[in-house]
């Protein structure tokens, strides 16, 4: 998800392993990504990639599949964004949404498209599942804004974008004006 061109630069530093954020309409954005079968050095090595990336982008959340790795990983961390109800920085594999409640519609972006934002009907409070970097379970659960941006991120790793979601490209689709 995309929000503000604000980049905290205290966060940066030399080590950081800030990847390219692949663009519409690239393949990989449209393809599902495999489900993690090990966690090794790889799987790490992404995880600390994808987070990296994040701070030094503008946005709040991440998949994997973003950075040209066509695995089931996402991040997020909506604390810059909102303040209140979120979990801080979150880290999934093979992350699954197993209950939802609800339905809000929210004008979304995406990394991947920078040029629009469009209305997206989404549900308000979800359940995920998935692991943790050191292969742990994590079940969440997940409301307003951060439940907004997971449920993004997750239709990411089968190849949906937020365009794929709006229900009318003449009304609900709009040219970003402010970066
Ligand atoms: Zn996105």
């Amino acid at each position: 998800m995309w929000t503000s061109p604000f980049i905290p630069w205290k966060q940066l530093n030399f080590d950081m392993a800030v990847f390219p954020i692949l663009q519409y309409p690239h393949p990989l954005l449209k393809s599902r990504s495999e489900r993690v079968q090990v966690i090794d050095d790889r799987v790490a090595r992404i995880i600390k990639n994808l987070l990296d990336t994040l701070v030094a982008s503008p946005g709040v959340a991440l998949a994997a599949p973003q950075i040209g790795e066509p695995c089931r990983i996402i991040v997020c961390d909506v604390s810059r964004k909102v303040k209140k109800r979120h979990h801080g920085r979150i880290i999934l594999i093979n992350p699954l949404l197993h209950r939802r409640e609800g339905k809000i519609i929210f004008r979304e972006g995406c990394l991947s498209v920078p040029d629009y934002t469009g209305n997206v009907s989404r549900a308000e409070k979800v359940w995920v599942k998935g692991l943790s970097p050191q292969g742990q379970p994590v079940s969440l659960l997940s409301e307003g804004f951060e439940a907004l941006a997971l449920q993004h991120e997750m239709d990411h790793l089968d190849g949906m974008l937020f365009l794929d979601r709006i229900a009318s490209v003449s009304t609900d689709l709009f040219r970003r004006k402010v970066y």
